[in-house]
């Protein structure tokens, strides 16, 4: 029962000098860290941030991202992480959903802030630029397209406007007590990934992110405090990054390697130089590091073990990426509103390919009919639920989507999913995503993993369209490798040996490449407004 930020403070104690952040580069200890968190804590304060009230976070993965969350946190501020991609409508809609007094965000997107700023209840809009806290090599400004100056925009000099490097520069490192009152004291709005719709915000509690963040490194991987090194690729602003990346580093006091975005020459370069042991990543990721026509010329041998998680892991690419690297890739399975991780197959046990794996400790689970809600047998198709003390406390400021989502302490994932007699579960796929042609449920990923074992193929999805007799029918959207010509005829020959003729696509489009959302996640719903306007 205490404060995520705690454990900043336990990995200062236990190891001062050991490495917190690599970043382009740059190094940060553990102590430096927390002396920048108190720095930024007490300008936090000082502006008048009090216990409960919203900071949203604009940043991409870099020292800042970090500092602005623990300083949050440490005063009892709500985190409200933002994705730096979103349009003005989307943020405008997060900022005044949370009800935001604050926003750190990057140089590079505060027009945006500041075209919506007098939509929305912000007090305080704090600025920084990538290059801000750690010097940066010019090289590394030229990749990711910056300017080699830093802060591209000129803050205005009028109250509500500051410089995060200004605010940290003019205070003292004096420790701050850490503001927590109980359990239930909530540190996080998570904005849910939006993949089917509306995004509402996930109430997530410093026992909730505490609990996630035992879970995972009791389950996981059995790594050496204070000896590791975590590849920082996923995104701080979606929990799954926030818990796998920065929670599990900052408990077992290992370093970050950040890097900004997902690139994936950039990302076999920081592993050949980091030697990092642990990656944790989407499946979207190692299949663009597997397709990477020089991967062979970098080491990857420091890397022990990946955890996939977020949307299916095709066999095929974890194979394959466990071959180029010698580590070891085991899917997981979680939810935004479980902080998120409750399944995993375990790095060091027994490992079921095409399983999410077992539910991590202290985590229940059962399958339920869809319709009536009868608790299902083993090897029975149904609705996955899950309970246990990662499970959020409930929306924001939406009771009745509460009310919907959680009973009895049983969140209902909206995935249908099965149980083998070894308790390994098998996601067959989204809720509202299966595909009812002619009577029958066709569930996409199945069809996906067809797919994806094609030669020339390198992502395929696939959804449901509308059908005159069938009422729906399937629809696969194909990328091909690069080099590859493949027809739609063709395609559809060679899912018939594989399919059963009513799962078999019918109609193939093929894609330079798909939607996809912040984290690398197939936006089916994109593609799916697309059908509908055309049909409209
Ligand atoms: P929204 O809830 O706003 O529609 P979202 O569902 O993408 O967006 P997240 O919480 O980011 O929001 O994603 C959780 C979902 O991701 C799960 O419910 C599940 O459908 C999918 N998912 C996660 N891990 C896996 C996995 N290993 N295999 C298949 N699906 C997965």
């Amino acid at each position: 029962d205490i404060s995520i930020a705690q454990l900043l403070i336990n990995a200062v104690n236990d190891f001062p000098n050991q490495d917190a952040i690599a970043f382009m580069g740059k190094r940060l200890t553990y102590q430096e860290l927390l002396e920048q968190v108190y720095c930024f804590a007490n300008a936090l304060k000082r502006l008048g941030i009090n216990k409960g009230d919203r900071v949203a976070i604009m940043l991409p993965n870099c020292p800042q991202s970090v500092i602005a969350y623990y300083a949050t946190l440490m005063i009892g501020g709500i985190v409200v992480h933002t994705n730096p991609l979103y349009m003005e409508n989307e943020l405008e809609h997060q900022l005044n959903d949370a009800d935001a007094k604050a926003i750190i965000c990057l140089d590079l997107v505060f027009n945006k802030v500041q075209n919506i700023r007098e939509k929305t209840q912000l007090s305080h809009i704090i600025v920084t630029g990538i290059a801000d806290v750690l010097p940066f090599p010019k090289k590394w400004l030229y990749k990711l397209k910056l300017r080699k100056d830093g802060i591209k925009v000129t803050i205005p000099e009028e109250i509500g406007y500051y410089s995060m490097k200004q605010l940290i520069s003019q205070e003292e490192p004096i420790p701050v007590e850490i503001v927590y009152h109980s359990k239930d004291d909530v540190a996080l709005l998570q904005y849910t990934g939006g993949t089917t719709g509306l995004s509402k915000g996930a109430m997530l509690t410093h026992q909730n992110l505490i609990s996630n963040t035992y879970q995972t490194t009791a389950w996981l991987y059995k790594a050496k405090r204070g000896e590791e090194k975590v590849l920082g690729v996923l995104p701080f602003f979606h929990v799954y990054g926030l818990t796998t990346l920065m929670h599990f580093a900052v408990h077992i006091a290992a370093t970050m390697v950040l890097v900004p975005r997902f690139d994936a020459k950039m990302i076999l370069k920081e592993i050949h130089k980091h030697r990092p042991t642990y990656f944790p990543g989407a499946p979207t990721m190692y299949i663009g590091l597997i397709n990477h026509s020089e991967i062979s010329k970098y080491d990857l041998s420091s890397i022990q073990a990946c955890i996939s998680g977020s949307a299916p892991l095709p066999i095929e690419v974890q194979d394959k990426f466990e071959k180029l690297s010698g580590g070891t890739l085991i899917e997981g399975y979680g939810l935004t509103e479980a902080s998120p991780i409750t399944h995993a197959n375990l790095v060091y046990d027994r490992v079921k390919s095409g399983t999410i794996g077992l539910p991590l400790p202290d985590t229940e689970c059962r399958i339920v009919h869809p319709e009536t809600g009868d608790i299902l047998g083993v090897g029975e198709i149904g609705e996955l639920q899950v309970r246990g003390p990662q499970v959020m406390k409930g929306y924001w400021k939406r009771p009745e989507e509460t009310n919907a989502t959680l009973v009895d302490g049983w969140l209902n994932t909206g995935d249908i999913a099965k149980m083998d007699e070894d308790g390994y579960f098998y996601i067959l796929d989204r809720k509202k995503d299966v595909i009812i042609a002619g009577g029958f449920n066709i569930y996409p990923r199945e069809v996906e993993e067809v797919l994806f074992e094609h030669p020339a193929i390198q992502e395929a999805v696939v959804i449901g369209v509308p059908h005159e007799y069938r009422g729906e029918t399937v629809k696969a959207y194909i990328v091909l490798k690069k080099g590859f010509q493949l027809t739609e005829k063709e395609i559809e020959n060679y899912c018939r040996q594989k399919l059963a003729s009513y799962k078999v696509p019918r109609i193939v489009e093929f894609r330079q490449e798909l939607p996809k959302s912040n984290i690398g996640k197939v936006l089916r719903r994109v593609l799916k407004e697309e059908e509908n306007n055309k049909s409209n």
